[in-house]
C-alpha cells in the first residue's frame, strides 16, 4: 500500500520546484507531522521560476489525477497518498507528483 503524505512530504512541479502544501487541519498526524488530504493538494502552491520559449510557470494545482484514499477520510475528506499526481496551470503540461512521502508509519489505499 502507499504511504499516506503528510506536511513532511515532498512533492514536485512538472518543472522540478517544490510544490507546497498545507494541511487545513491537523486531526492526524505521523511523526508529528498533519496527514494531507484532497484539499490540502488543492490548494497547493509551488515555488515555481521555470522559464524559457513555451513554458508557463505553475501557480496552482489543476487536478488530482491520481492518488486519494478510498479507505481513509480526514473530516470528509480523502487522505493523500504517495501515488497522488496530477495537473498544473504551467506548460509544458506535465504531471506534478511526489518525491517522498516523508513516512513510512502510515499507509492507506
Ligand atoms: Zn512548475
Amino acid at each position: 500500500m502507499p504511504a499516506v503524505l503528510t506536511a513532511a512530504s515532498k512533492l514536485v512541479c512538472p518543472h522540478g520546484f517544490a510544490m507546497l502544501a498545507t494541511p487545513g487541519a491537523a486531526l492526524v498526524t505521523v511523526d508529528g507531522a498533519a496527514v494531507l488530504v484532497g484539499a490540502d493538494l488543492l490548494g497547493a502552491t509551488f515555488a515555481c521560476t521555470a522559464s524559457g520559449p513555451g513554458i508557463k510557470p505553475c501557480t496552482k494545482v489543476g487536478s488530482i489525477d491520481a492518488g486519494l484514499a478510498g479507505t481513509l477520510r480526514i473530516r470528509d475528506e480523502q487522505a493523500a497518498l504517495a501515488t497522488a499526481f496530477g495537473t498544473t496551470d504551467g506548460t509544458p503540461p506535465t504531471p506534478w507528483h511526489v518525491t517522498s512521502a516523508g513516512q513510512t508509519k502510515l499507509e492507506a489505499t
